[in-house]
């Protein structure tokens, strides 16, 4: 019990680390190129944002959620999810009343009891946008686009983009009825998920993973072939402008995603690992949530973004971040000295430098620099401290120069190679 993290949860460190940097730090340059701001919420919130965010049929809130009770007995649940938390602070924050769209980026931990397996765990990590304040379907090619540069400056093979279109509340209601009439007949062999969710919320019986549903869904009504005259001219409008664009897609009408708050235009972005299809982004339009939830009549559209699989998929020696490292070895207190007087002046010089202090002979500090992979090293013994001359090491090349240690300049220009 006590030498081991509970099931579903996995630390990060080391080369894993150095993958994530890669990935974050791409946020951070999308996000500055898209304008979108970034948004910290609280790791939990009342339980009811979520039950009314995601609906009380859904995956999440039916079996996945880690609700607890605090002294005073409220009942708070730590977030599945990234857009209820979001959702609830833009009000909270009165964010509607600055300039709309407010496009807001965040990147949290989740929370969900699942089956843990490969790219599914109990904590996982979400990268999600949203747009707030954009009825427009431009709001969507945008947020679609967003997710489509992000993913290919991962350079993350065989994405394949899938898009449908749920239509607004009337369609859906009307297609609700059509589809709970289809299933008439076939409720009893339906597993006892969809037997709920075809009373409940019909349409959701699509996501169900079950083969045996699946099948009795093959000539069912799709909803993108029953929608009214604004949402079918909206979706035909994102179809050509994503073609324009060069971003490759295919239309899903199986595609209803798990959450009930969708509306419109929904997408994933799925690609291929071990033979298995998986989805790594997947979002759409929600014009009701923010009313619903906080009382603000807002359209909005954005996406959630699996960061664990993402970091399945780049998990490689190119995507690490390599910054050279210059090992500084020393002898005696006053090498040791002058170790750290060199050190830093390259550090300041934004070079990553390492020292010896954990005491270890010149040998044994010199198999360490191998270990970490310098590129250059240095040692100061006591000629080097008297004689203010050692000895550059390329531990590529093998090859070696004279520099001096009074000249710091010199030595950083030839380290960084200018
Ligand atoms: P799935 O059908 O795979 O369970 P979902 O519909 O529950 O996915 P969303 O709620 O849309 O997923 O979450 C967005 C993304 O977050 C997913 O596409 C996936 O990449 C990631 N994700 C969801 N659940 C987990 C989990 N338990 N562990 C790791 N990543 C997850
Ligand atoms: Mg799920």
């Amino acid at each position: 019990m006590l030498n081991k993290a509970p099931r579903g949860t996995v630390d990060i460190y080391g080369e894993k680390m150095e993958v994530w940097h890669v990935i974050e730090s791409k946020i951070r340059d999308i996000t500055n190129k898209y304008r979108v701001k970034e948004i910290r919420t609280p790791m939990f919130e009342h339980t009811e944002i979520f039950v009314r965010a995601t609906g009380e049929s859904s995956d999440i809130v039916t079996k996945e959620m880690y609700t607890l009770y605090d002294k005073r007995g409220r009942s708070l649940t730590l977030k599945p999810e990234g857009t209820a938390g979001v959702a609830r602070a833009f009000v909270e924050n009165k964010m509607n009343t600055k300039e709309l769209p407010q496009k807001l980026f965040y990147v949290t931990p989740c929370f969900r009891y699942e089956k843990p397996e490969s790219g599914r765990q109990r904590q996982f990590h979400q990268l999600g946008i949203e747009y707030i304040g954009t009825p427009s379907v431009y709001g969507d090619v945008e947020v679609i686009q967003f997710g489509y540069e992000f993913l290919k400056s991962l350079d993350i093979k065989n994405i394949t983009l899938e898009i449908n279109s749920l239509g607004d509340k009337e369609c859906r209601s009307k297609f609700n009825d059509t589809l709970q009439k289809y299933l008439e007949n076939k409720v009893e062999l339906l597993c006892e998920e969809c037997k709920e969710r075809y009373i409940k919320n019909p349409m959701r019986v699509f996501d169900c993973k079950n083969e045996t549903c699946q099948e009795e869904l093959k000539d069912a009504p799709k909803i993108t072939d029953e929608l009214g005259v604004e949402c079918s001219n909206d979706f035909k409008k994102l179809q050509d402008i994503l073609s324009k664009l060069g971003i490759k897609y295919v239309v899903n009408k199986n595609l209803v995603r798990g959450l009930d708050y969708y509306t419109k235009t929904v997408f994933e972005f799925t690609t291929e690992y071990n033979g298995k299809n998986i989805t790594i982004c997947a979002g759409g339009r929600y014009n009701h949530l923010m009313k619903e939830l906080a009382g603000v009549d807002l359209q909005a559209v954005g996406f959630g973004l699996g960061i664990e699989r993402l970091v399945l998929l780049i998990d490689n020696e190119e995507n690490r971040n390599k910054s050279d490292v210059v090992y500084i070895g020393s002898i005696g207190d006053e090498g040791k000295y002058k170790a750290i007087e060199l050190g830093t002046k390259l550090r300041n010089e934004g070079i990553a430098v390492e020292t010896d202090i954990a005491n270890r002979n010149i040998k044994k500090q010199l198999k360490f620099a191998d270990k970490i992979k310098a590129k250059f090293s240095i040692v100061i013994g006591e000629n080097e401290v008297v004689s203010n001359i050692a000895k550059l090491k390329n531990m590529d090349t093998g090859k070696e120069e004279e520099i001096s240690l009074v000249d710091a300049e010199a030595l950083i220009k030839k380290i960084k190679g200018e």
